[in-house]
């Protein structure tokens, strides 16, 4: 650990159960201490030290010096016309990373909004049409750090009267970052982000997303949590996919394809399929039917998901017809799939968009 690491405060979500004890304890406090901050932090979302009334005025002077209630603090924010919001947050040692949260119009489930969290500071996977991918890696997130994404649009969402109080987000991990890169953080989070005394999210309510890391999905599959998976697949053949998902050459279609359908048989869960769909590139219906039969038989859902237009980019969007119809090809072929409505197109919602932006801004 760095010295810098050493200095920071201790961010109280990065804490387990056990561990919050600890700390209260060595503060010399009871443990029902340790409980009443608990609930402060994931029922009550509080948001600094002062907002906890039921703990004496000396602990909380002791709490603001030696530790914080969040490690993430946001610095710019778009807000779409469709009501998507991006924050990039700055983290304690500076390094930033983007989420978003996108709402769905009401009458849909008691999940009236999705939660996009990031996992690592830049991502080393490298996939050619992300912002974050051409970034870099920086470093892993902590589980606080991951965590506080969710809890900070939670309290926005509800301050703004957007959604009941009981209405719990459905939260993905698919923002910056290879989420089962940073596996113990984010069985970490999951669990904080789970348990009943903590922020009581269902586990079906969760979903990590993969850009196809074979054995950490073989183990993914054993976690007792019923949390949902899905694989960034963007390309049916192992050609085009080493190009548009590099870890493809670690681990190709075969290998990712018997480790999906054996996670779908030990699990008895459904995978997601992410398609990204990129104008003449892999929109064609023959790529359609090459999909189609990559998937047959197996219990699995594709979201289809039309590119957001990138100015400079050779990763153009496809037209509305191109999409319509490889959608229909698969459904002719009898896959579960769904056209996804891209949300926040006029912010660049793409991960790695904003922190590119502001990147570049301060350069300038
Ligand atoms: S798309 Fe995902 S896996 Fe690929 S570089 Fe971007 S963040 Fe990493």
């Amino acid at each position: 650990m760095s010295k810098d690491v050493k200095k920071q405060p201790i961010c109280l979500t990065d804490l387990t159960d056990q561990a919050l004890s600890d700390f209260v304890a060595e503060l010399g406090q009871p443990a029902y201490r340790a409980k009443q901050l608990r609930h402060w932090l994931y029922k009550e979302l509080a948001s600094s030290f002062e907002q906890m009334g039921n703990l004496p005025q000396a602990l909380r002077a002791k709490l603001i010096k030696k530790a914080v209630v969040s490690c993430i603090d946001p610095v710019h924010e778009l807000v779409s016309k469709d009501s998507t919001i991006k924050v990039l947050f700055a983290l304690l040692d500076g390094k930033t990373v983007e989420a978003s949260v996108m709402q769905h119009p009401a009458g849909k489930g008691n999940n009236r909004y999705t939660v996009c969290v990031s996992t690592q500071a830049g991502c080393a996977i490298g996939c050619p049409f992300c912002a974050t991918g051409q970034q870099g890696f920086e470093r892993n997130l902590t589980p606080g750090e991951i965590i506080d994404q969710v809890l900070y649009f939670t309290r926005r969402v509800r301050l703004n009267g957007g959604t009941e109080p009981d209405y719990a987000p459905n939260v993905v991990f698919m923002g910056m970052g290879e989420p089962l890169a940073n596996y113990n953080a984010l069985m970490q989070a999951i669990e904080t982000l789970n348990a009943g005394d903590g922020f009581n999210l269902g586990a079906r309510s969760m979903t990590v997303s993969t850009a196809g890391l074979v054995p950490k999905i073989e183990r993914f599959a054993k976690e007792p949590r019923q949390v949902g998976l899905a694989v960034s697949l963007h390309a049916a053949s192992d050609a085009l996919r080493n190009m548009l998902v590099p870890i493809n050459k670690t681990y190709p279609l075969k290998r990712l394809m018997a480790v999906c359908n054996k996670y779908v048989e030990t699990t008895g869960r459904r995978i997601t399929f992410e398609y990204i769909l990129f104008g003449g590139l892999n929109d064609s219906i023959p790529q359609a039917v090459e999909l189609a039969t990559l998937l047959k038989g197996m219990n699995c859902h594709v979201n289809l998901i039309a590119a957001n237009p990138v100015e400079g980019s050779r990763f153009k969007p496809p037209t509305h017809s191109t999409s319509l119809s490889f959608l229909s090809e698969l459904e002719r072929r009898h896959i579960s799939c769904t056209l996804r409505v891209s949300k926040g197109a006029d912010i660049g919602a793409g991960c790695g968009q904003l922190r590119s932006r502001v990147a570049g801004a301060n350069k300038s």
